[in-house]
């Protein structure tokens, strides 16, 4: 069976282990700096600190917001969980907006009426790496006072106008899971936009000490400031960071050939109109996050994952919609109707998408695919 998934394992990860090994383990090592200078230049001048994971930087980013119990904010429910558990542990409530069909991605133009007098936030998630319409976002944003955390987690190396994502709203954060393009193992990224914010975020990532700025020579002892936690990571897996960022490039191309292939092989099915594949409006620079394909409907889906399984090819399918999950359901509520986010996402199925996916596992799916809508 192909895997659905594969880490990038580049020639000098084992290399760049010892060193940390032999040299820093814990946090805000050479490599920790390297990767953070790095990803500084896509999105300067804003600023990143790297942390433990995805879910971490949007912990972050919704304490640094400032929220009271009972402030809104505003997302898509077509997301991961970790997008909303950020704000829930502060007391927020979530307000769900519906997508857009062709992205999945928060329909920019349903948000304005979903603001009330206790909306905070708008959480845009850029998902498969395409970009919300972030134009609209942030000016709909700047009218009302609002802040704005994008959830780049899938968006590393991905653009907007040719500006990165993550680097547009107020904070951005990247996820380093194992299942995004640059991987950690466990970590992710806060892109702080603001420079007077700055100092809060490492304080807080620093266990509530200004240990950063201790460090840098600027206070001569370091003390407790304020609520913080432990956000840091190892230098080792920095270090692992560090030999795909060094090829980020490579990494990024070979991903988008994979993407290419798919949509191009499919495209002959999506011109029946047996498939629909996926949109990529005018000024999104995606970074080839994951390819889906979209069936008929739910039961059709099912029969199409069971196939392309029995060819050898795991194919999967994400997310429950947050607004009709248990917990959705306790924490927040959906603003106007759900014409998109439920039937849409019952009809995506995603196909393996990795650094280096073999020939053989991407003609698998394909065949399989079309074999299925031969009849
Ligand atoms: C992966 C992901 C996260 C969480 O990232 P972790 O590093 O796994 O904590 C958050 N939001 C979205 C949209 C994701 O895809």
């Amino acid at each position: 069976m192909f895997p659905f998934n594969r880490a990038p394992c580049p020639d000098r990860a084992a290399l760049y282990l010892e060193q940390a090994l032999k040299g820093q383990v814990s946090g805000d090592g050479p490599f920790t700096k390297k990767c953070s200078a790095w990803l500084e230049g896509l999105v300067a001048p804003a600023k990143v600190l790297l942390t433990t994971s995805g879910s971490h930087a949007l912990e972050m980013a919704a304490r640094l917001c400032g929220l009271a119990p009972g402030d809104e904010v505003l997302m898509a429910s077509y997301t991961f969980s970790s997008t909303a558990n950020a704000f829930t542990a502060l007391g927020a409530r979530v307000v769900f907006v519906d997508i857009r069909p062709d992205t999945m991605n928060l329909d920019e133009g349903l948000i304005e009426e979903a603001i009330t007098e206790r909306t905070r936030v708008v959480v845009p998630m850029h998902y498969a790496g395409v970009a919300c319409e972030m134009a609209a976002i942030l000016e709909i944003a700047r009218r009302h006072n609002l802040l704005v955390v994008e959830d780049a987690a899938q968006a590393v190396m991905a653009g907007y106008r040719g500006r990165a994502l993550g680097g547009l709203g107020d904070f951005g954060c990247y996820s380093f899971h194992e299942t995004k393009n640059y991987c950690m193992g466990e970590g992710g990224a806060l892109v702080v936009s603001d420079a007077a914010r700055l100092e809060s975020a490492e304080i807080m990532r620093e266990k509530g000490t200004n240990r950063s700025q201790f460090f840098r020579g600027q206070v001569d002892k370091y003390s407790w400031m304020d609520w913080g936690s432990s956000y840091l990571p190892s230098d080792l897996n920095a270090a692992y960071l560090w030999s795909q960022l060094e090829i980020a490039e490579e990494i990024r191309l070979n991903r988008l050939a994979s993407w290419t292939r798919y949509r191009q092989e499919l495209t002959p099915l999506a011109e029946r109109g047996a498939i629909e594949l996926p949109v990529v409006p005018d000024g999104c620079e995606h970074n080839a996050h994951l390819f889906y394909i979209k069936a008929a409907d739910l039961e059709e889906r099912s029969r199409l994952i069971a196939r392309i399984k029995q060819r050898g090819c795991l194919a999967v399918y994400h997310y429950v919609p947050l607004h009709s999950a248990p917990a959705g359901l306790k924490f927040g509520r959906f603003h106007g109707r759900d014409r998109f986010t439920t039937s849409e996402s019952e009809r995506l199925l995603r196909l393996p998408l990795y650094y280096r996916l073999e020939e053989e596992a991407l003609e698998t799916a394909v065949q399989a695919i079309i074999s299925f809508y031969r009849g």
